[in-house]
């Protein structure tokens, strides 16, 4: 697959701009490139642009080699930046399925470009056929979630391979939630798929979504090409840092995601109870969604109670249902003893 065919022309004939950074990346005695303030150390410092520290040890945590790896200001940023790559506004168009994560939308509104929803099954799986069949000459992406927002499932792996296989464009597996699913990371199928980028990021299992850092993980040539429309410094020093200091405690992020996935199971069995709860569906992401009677009703009260979820009910084949994230033991516990109260 040449990525060059795929790409918009003004990025092919793109000349990136050169940082002071970029130019000059060893080690030195006086640095007076880059109109820095020599005081405030070591903050009046551009950071790294391309972050390789930081990719370095993330490459070994997810058995990559670093040049695979893009990070950006959250996994938002390589979502708005593959659409400015390779889609032509007005010409091109983006396939998606329904429901799924709002941000493949709006940043293919912003971008002038045309995204095409193609609805799950009503088990909310993907219908290779109908999915393939909205593409034509014109589309040049195709954004799934897996395990997908607001269902909480994961897409069926062998599906999204197929996908993979028959689609000529680039296939965009968002795996925000997959730290919390029991089903593996596409990571792996990167050997086997040019055309494969996956999405992470450290604001769910690894509880730092202030921090603004998400990873696309792809060939080095399609890292390459974000790399070359990023901001020269689209991550600061202190999010590289932070990061850096909590990727040497992989160990209590394992701790918390074991937590959570325990909470979800009894939150669930919980939520089942309820006279007004319709259903829980199976997730394999840090939230559930729970189809109930009447449930901006259920959404209201639990405003006025002072406990905050997220009304879905007018999303496609999420009709009266919530979105509840799974806090803590307590925070659960406030939420159900307030549901229970409603009966
Ligand atoms: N992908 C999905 C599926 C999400 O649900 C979210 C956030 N809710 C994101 C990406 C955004 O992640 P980030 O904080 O890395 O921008």
């Amino acid at each position: 697959m040449d990525i060059n065919q795929l790409l918009r022309k003004n990025i092919q004939d793109l000349k990136p701009y050169s940082s002071a950074r970029d130019e000059y990346t060893g080690e030195a005695m006086v640095f007076l490139d880059a109109n820095e303030n020599p005081f405030n150390q070591p903050y009046n410092r551009y950071p790294d642009p391309l972050q390789r520290a930081l990719k370095e040890k993330i490459a070994v945590l997810k058995s990559v080699d670093p040049q695979q790896i893009f990070l950006g200001n959250g996994s938002d940023e390589p979502i708005d930046l593959l659409i400015r790559a390779f889609c032509e506004p007005g010409v091109d168009n983006i396939v998606t399925i329904n429901p799924t994560y709002g941000m493949y939308q709006v940043a293919a509104d912003i971008s002038g470009v045309e995204i095409r929803k193609v609805s799950l099954t009503p088990e909310f799986q993907l219908d290779v056929d109908a999915l393939l069949a909205a593409t034509d000459e014109n589309t040049k992406l195709i954004f799934l979630c897996s395990p997908n927002n607001p269902t909480g499932n994961s897409l069926d792996k062998k599906q999204i391979l197929k996908v993979a296989e028959r689609f000529k464009g680039l296939l965009i597996v968002d795996e925000a939630y997959i730290d919390f699913a029991p089903g593996k990371s596409l990571l792996p199928e990167l050997e086997k798929f040019s055309n494969l980028v996956v999405l992470q990021t450290f604001s769910k299992a690894w509880g730092m979504a202030g921090i603004r850092l998400g990873m696309a993980f792809a060939s080095k040539e399609i890292t390459g090409i974000l790399n070359k429309i990023k901001y020269p410094y689209n991550l600061n020093i202190l999010t590289q840092q932070k990061a850096l200091e909590l990727l040497g405690q992989y160990e209590q992020v394992k701790e918390w995601v074991k937590l959570l996935i325990e909470e979800r199971g009894k939150v669930a069995q919980e939520l089942k109870k309820l006279p007004f709860v319709v259903e829980v569906y199976p997730s394999d992401a840090n939230f559930l969604l729970v189809k109930m009677h009447d449930a901006r009703g259920v959404y209201d009260y639990l405003v006025e109670e002072g406990i905050i979820v997220r009304d879905r009910s007018k999303v496609h084949l999420c009709t009266d249902s919530l979105r509840i994230t799974i806090g803590v033991n307590e925070e659960n516990n406030i939420l159900l003893n307030t549901l229970n109260n409603l009966i």
